[in-house]
């Protein structure tokens, strides 16, 4: 079980954005990797806060998190599980802090070639509101970069091999001298020759012109878990563009779309649908069928039920991202009064009208009051 990323930064849970910035920045200068030698323990910690920083600072980001945890993560955040050198990425990014170990991990201190990864692709799922309920799986077709299948991605001809990279001796990185917040150290950045491979393509490949990657297309099967919600994203690593010479892959972000189903109003995981009966229902009591996201349910209406009265059917409304279980549906009654009469439905109606009772004032008022209240909870 992953620590709560509050407890992770020690803010409360209702604290500003300029709180975690603080906090964060205060944690990470002490347990950063600078600064503990190796450290092991320094380490995770660093990526630890990194993470939670790294959710807690957008709002977007922590909004889910307060509502899903660290299980909704699973799908929202999947990408959020940071290697030294991408939380000491987000450290540099926003603290503006360029490190000795930072320009050592990411660009491999002489020994690891940086290899250019390819971009991120964002696709729009449409879903439907029973889709939503059920979970299901998608299928989409992407136009995008692929390997060149005539070098197999590599870029030289047939028969060729790149051959050294003359600026950087094939380290695929140059070194200087430089000035940080820790102390003077050496930087390490990408040779801008070869862009940090290390080698470069001297007979390209005609398909691909010394890329390694061509047009192409490809089918995406994507699972989409029950009970999510609109303008979510699912992140699906790896299955992005690839980057240039076998670079490694991008990955490929589905946002979430979810049509409006006109028979239910959506409060999170609860959903409301809007009933009209009839007056002898109301009066008499019925069993009717209502429409849920899984099909059809039968409600039991209770004789005197009035207009605005809410009946719960539990368990009938979405499924709860993460956590198990569902909402609840909640059916709103709302007692039709009858627009044309035949002569004998008029006849018996004034025959009613003779002897029914009027409404009693003061039970009304509190009545209606009931009704608001509960209203204002849904
Ligand atoms: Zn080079
Ligand atoms: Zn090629």
């Amino acid at each position: 079980m992953k620590q709560d990323f509050y407890e992770v930064l020690g803010v409360p849970r209702d604290c500003s954005e300029a709180d975690i910035k603080k906090a964060y920045r205060k944690l990470a200068m002490e347990c950063h990797p600078d600064r503990n030698n190796g450290d092991k323990g320094a380490e995770e910690r660093f990526k630890l806060v990194t993470e939670a920083y790294e959710v807690l600072r957008d709002p977007d980001k922590r909004a889910a998190y307060d509502r899903y945890g660290h299980q909704g993560q699973r799908t929202d955040f999947s990408s959020m599980h940071f290697d030294l050198s991408e939380a000491l990425m987000v450290f540099m990014r926003d603290f503006g802090i360029g490190t000795a170990s930072g320009f050592e991990s990411l660009f491999g201190g002489g020994q690891r070639r940086e290899r250019r990864r390819g971009h991120d692709i964002k696709v729009g799922l449409k879903l439907t509101l029973a889709e939503v309920a059920s979970g299901t799986t998608k299928t989409v077709r992407i136009k995008s970069l692929e390997s060149c299948p005539d070098c197999a991605g590599t870029g030289s001809k047939a028969g060729t091999q790149p051959v050294q990279c003359g600026t950087c001796g094939g380290s695929g990185e140059v070194r200087r001298q430089a000035q940080s917040l820790f102390g003077q150290f050496l930087t390490v950045s990408p040779c801008p020759t070869c862009a940090g491979e290390g080698t470069v393509v001297q007979n390209p490949c005609e398909r691909c012109g010394g890329d390694g990657r061509v047009r192409g297309e490809k089918t995406i099967q994507i699972d989409v878990p029950a009970g999510v919600a609109d303008h979510h994203y699912l992140t699906l690593r790896g299955q992005g563009v690839p980057g240039p010479r076998n670079g490694p892959r991008g990955d490929l972000i589905a946002v979430l779309d979810i049509k409006e189903d006109p028979r239910f109003e959506r409060h999170g995981d609860d959903l409301v649908y809007d009933l009209a009966i009839t007056v002898t229902q109301a009066a008499l009591g019925a069993e009717i069928t209502v429409p849920t996201p899984f099909g059809q349910s039968r409600l039991r209406i209770e004789p005197g039920t009035q207009t605005g009265m809410a009946y719960r059917l539990r368990n009938k409304g979405l499924p709860r991202l993460g956590e198990g279980g569902h909402g609840d549906l909640h059916v709103r009654v709302h007692v039709w009064t009858p627009t044309k009469l035949t002569a004998e439905q008029r006849k018996l109606l004034e025959k009613l009208s003779e002897i029914e009772d009027a409404p009693p004032e003061k039970e009304t008022g509190k009545f209606w009051d009931t009704i608001r209240r509960a209203l204002g909870q849904l």
